[in-house]
């Protein structure tokens, strides 16, 4: 019995009580391996001590202050710390609560960056599919997973998808790396020619692609390709590294890897990793000029905006990961587990592709390899392996739709940058046999 409306009604949960290090426990003393950080955010594990130590510390100073009124050191602290570590040209930074909230911001502030340039016919926002960017309004629009749009289609701001950088499924057979790049970034360069490039504000996409198609990097040079496109026709990029970023790579930021700068970057989930809730739009030098020469605000907030918790559990966290070297970390246990679960699954018939970068690791199961056919949306590999998984006192953050938001089924594995090569090698064994237990099963019912 619970008064909770939970995410799906009738499928009871088990209860968490505590947490450390990789570990997740429940109230009947079952301990979960936590492979995925729940969704690509626990990058400290649970419990770190450094983070509980920030945030009693904050608590007794104070735990909020209305930034209509205050602005507190530990937000100061932290706008600080991000921009130090920001790609160059990226200068101040927009504290908020979460992803959705990041981007909803990001949004804005592209559209409110032009009609302080007096450019107020730009209006239109392109994005890609098989991308999620938040379930808020402002975000789904942006997303491009049908499922997740459609029954709130009509509520949803108009907005322009491309297809995603996406080689596993859209490279032609024989097509490099190279071409495909040049032509996967040319359909933005088209669909903006479409729309007028004089009235289109932003093109949003996630650097490495996390929860809607399972940790997809872009190939060879396609960002560098979008960001020229973008700067012929004066339209502003929007990355979002609310899942890529903060560190899950292999580097502070995705972007790093693909040697661009994006106009506005949005980060959150790896940014408190989960000991508070935050996120926050970085923005370039011009975006921030553009406001303080003009009207000399930024036309949103929210309440709970800047928070010192949120703040303070972020700047501890982001000061560890440094102290810790956990990037380094990230680099060499992403190695060691792609190298793994290559061992394991790369002549599994039902594991079409293993991919990713850093500790962000995607797998894609399919019916057959040969011709990369999914299994049947109705069998529900995904939840199949995440409750087989769930049994063997595993977390992995498995979906479907993986190819059209309706076909496909993938699993993400995040887990918390300080995994050991020891534990990385039990989620490679658990996940096996979890995904063994699912694919027979699913191949005995169809
Ligand atoms: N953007 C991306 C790339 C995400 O993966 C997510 C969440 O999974 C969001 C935005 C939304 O973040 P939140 O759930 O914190 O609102």
């Amino acid at each position: 019995m619970t008064r909770l409306l939970h995410r799906q009604i009738h499928a009871p949960l088990p209860v968490a009580v505590s947490g450390r290090g990789l570990e997740i426990f429940d109230r009947d003393g079952r301990s979960y391996l936590d492979a995925s950080g729940g969704a690509a955010v626990s990058c400290l594990g649970h419990g770190h001590p450094a983070v509980l130590q920030a945030l009693h510390a904050q608590l007794d100073r104070i735990a909020y202050a209305h930034t209509g009124f205050f602005t507190t050191e530990a937000a100061e602290r932290l706008g600080e710390r991000l921009v130090a570590d920001a790609p160059d040209g990226l200068d101040h930074a927009y504290l908020v609560s979460g992803g959705s909230e990041a981007i909803e911001a990001a949004l804005k502030m592209a559209r409110q960056y032009f009609v302080e340039k007096g450019e107020t016919r730009r209006r239109h926002v392109i994005a890609r599919r098989q991308s999620y960017h938040g379930n808020t309004l402002g975000a789904l629009a942006a997303g491009g997973n049908e499922w997740r749009r459609r029954q709130f289609a009509p509520l949803l701001i108009q907005t322009h998808h491309i297809d995603p950088c996406f080689a596993y499924r859209f490279r032609h057979p024989g097509e490099s790396d190279e071409a495909y790049a040049e032509r996967a970034a040319g359909a933005l360069e088209r669909r903006i020619l479409e729309l007028g490039g004089d009235e289109v504000i932003a093109f949003v996409a996630e650097t490495v692609v996390g929860a809607t198609a399972g940790a997809v990097p872009p190939v060879a040079d396609y960002f560098r390709r979008v960001r020229e496109i973008c700067d012929r026709y004066g339209v502003l990029l929007i990355l979002d590294e609310v899942m890529c970023g903060m560190g899950r790579t292999g580097t502070l930021h995705a972007c790093e890897q693909e040697g661009i700068v994006p106009d506005l970057l949005t980060i959150a989930k790896g940014l408190g990793g989960g000991y508070q809730p935050i996120g926050a739009v970085l923005l370039g030098s011009h975006v921030f000029a553009a406001f303080r020469d003009g009207s000399g605000y930024f036309q949103h907030g929210h309440t709970y905006m800047g928070h010192p918790m949120a703040a303070a559990a972020a700047l501890a966290v982001q000061e560890t990961i440094r102290a810790e070297r956990l990037l380094e970390r990230v680099v060499r246990g992403g190695g060691h587990l792609m190298n793994r679960l290559k061992e394991r699954f790369a002549q599994h018939p039902h594991v079409g592709d293993l991919r990713g970068r850093g500790l962000f690791l995607g797998m894609e199961l399919v019916e057959d390899r040969e011709s990369k056919a999914p299994f049947e949306p109705a069998l529900r590999i995904h939840a199949r392996i995440k409750a087989e998984a769930m049994a063997q006192g595993l977390m992995v953050y498995p979906m479907g739709g993986t190819i059209d938001g309706l076909r496909g089924d993938h699993l993400l594995l995040a887990p918390p940058f300080i995994a050991t090569d020891a534990q990385l090698d039990e989620v490679v064994d658990r996940l096996g046999r979890a995904v063994d237990q699912a694919t027979r099963a699913a191949r005995t019912q169809s």
